[in-house]
């Protein structure tokens, strides 16, 4: 069940069209509709220009009104009735991230039978924080509605744990008591497709990208990204410069490429940050480029996936700088294409996927020294240390893959079913909320 993307869409402002399965594949979906007020309403300011930056603890912009949040509240709706119709028996539901903070409990209303699980993409902030949002009680109270609140973090559980405890939910280890059930959170950072990636690092085509992004000469560091002001892009151009400034023997030797996919979002911060990149490119291109090399290449658009395996595959150092990250997929993707062994991930720390990715050069984003100092490590790293590096990154990305992540989450629901009356007993160990662990 999901959005079909567009405002008053095929099935009518606030309909619902079923779409039959493509051959081979075996999915039926349901495209929900929504209007023109709601895709503004809901879609931008509600989840967009408030959700998305308080979640990532950015001050929401601008913020949503009472009449935004009524249709933040009926688009909600409108999922729980269309999931309620489509419902069989044995069935189990997986809700997925902000948009749908309230649907678990709406659904809960209708069917309570049916297990549920919610799974939060982004991170999850301190309590503080998340009560910036008028709504905070109310879509805390929308994810209890949920058997398992699944995040990519311990950090995010700990921070989920607290905002319930304050709005007066009892809680034992990883467990909430709502009425006479409850809910847990489980901790299980989302996986990728790893031999799809696999197999792209060995694609003739994939091949011949490289081949013609290495005849540039010296060594490349590349950053994939949204045009997203999480994601620490300034942060990154700024410490490049700053190596070029400090090391006069690096220019020429070291070129930077960046993709900066547009998020379709072109007002206030957005439109910010596009700015700043632009300035920071243009001046840092215009004070060290030369007619034979120029230090930044920024392509603002989205990339098929072979150019996006080759500049994985060519990347002597991937560059991911979020300044807060739920997880971060493209770091995994990064590491699952370097079939080859080699290449250096500098990570930041507040991305969620440094908690599995110990083997990256960890570092904070905000420190432009030190970042600059990462890549001056990362571009004289030995051999021997990126191969052990990257060999200890491949484990850890292989060991946890999407299809491993899905089923492991649905396979715990039904089981949260059945145990949702709260039992006497000792409290569970906070502590084994890692790597997915449930409480007992
Ligand atoms: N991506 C893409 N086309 C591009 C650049 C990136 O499809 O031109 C994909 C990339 O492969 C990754 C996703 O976009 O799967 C970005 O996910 P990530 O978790 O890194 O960040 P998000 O955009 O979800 O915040």
């Amino acid at each position: 069940f999901g959005w079909d993307g567009l405002a008053g869409g095929e099935g009518g402002a606030g309909g619902e069209r079923a779409e039959p399965a493509p051959p081979g594949d075996g999915v039926e979906s349901v495209s929900i509709s929504l209007d023109e007020e709601e895709v503004e309403g809901f879609y931008r300011r509600c989840c967009n220009g408030v959700l998305w930056p308080v979640l990532h603890g950015w001050a929401a912009e601008p913020p949503a009104r009472p009449e935004d949040w009524r249709r933040y509240r009926a688009v909600n709706e409108r999922y729980a009735e269309a999931i309620s119709r489509h419902l069989r028996v044995g069935d189990r539901v997986w809700i997925h991230d902000y948009h749908l903070f309230l649907l678990p409990r709406l659904l809960r209303e209708r069917r309570p039978e049916v297990p549920i699980g919610f799974f939060l993409h982004t991170p999850f902030p301190a309590p503080e924080v998340f009560g910036a949002v008028p709504a905070s009680a109310e879509l805390l109270e929308g994810m209890l509605g949920a058997d398992v609140v699944g995040v990519h973090t311990s950090e995010y559980a700990g921070n989920f744990l607290r905002a319930v405890e304050r709005l007066g939910y009892a809680t034992r280890g990883a467990d909430v008591r709502v009425g006479r059930r409850r809910a847990c959170i489980r901790v299980q950072p989302m996986g990728i497709d790893v031999d799809s990636f696999t197999r792209l690092a060995a694609d003739p085509e994939v091949l011949a990208q490289v081949a013609e992004l290495r005849a540039r000469g010296g060594a490349l560091l590349v950053g994939v990204d949204r045009l997203d002001y999480t994601k620490g892009i300034p942060q990154r151009l700024l410490a490049f410069e700053r190596l070029l400034e400090e090391d006069a023997e690096r220019r020429g030797r070291a070129s930077f490429v960046q993709i900066a996919v547009p998020t379709g979002e072109e007002t206030g911060a957005y439109r910010d940050l596009r700015e700043v990149v632009d300035v920071l490119v243009r001046r840092i291109n215009a004070r060290f480029g030369r007619s034979d090399w120029k230090p930044i290449d920024c392509l603002y658009d989205r990339v098929d996936l072979t150019t996006l395996a080759a500049l994985y595959r060519a990347a002597d150092v991937m560059v991911v700088t979020a300044l807060r990250d739920g997880l971060n997929l493209v770091a995994k993707e990064f590491v699952a294409t370097r079939a080859d062994g080699d290449g250096v991930l500098i990570l930041s720390e507040f991305a969620g996927a440094a908690e599995e990715l110990g083997a990256a050069l960890r570092v904070n984003p905000n420190r432009i020294a030190e970042l600059a100092g990462a890549y001056r490590a990362a571009l004289d790293m030995p051999e021997a240390e990126r191969r052990r590096r990257m060999s200890e990154l491949r484990r850890a990305v292989a060991a946890n893959n999407v299809f491993h992540w899905a089923a492991a989450f649905l396979d715990d629901l039904p089981a949260a079913d059945a145990r949702r009356a709260v039992p006497a007993g000792r409290a569970p160990d906070r502590r084994s909320w890692r790597r997915g662990v449930v409480a007992p």
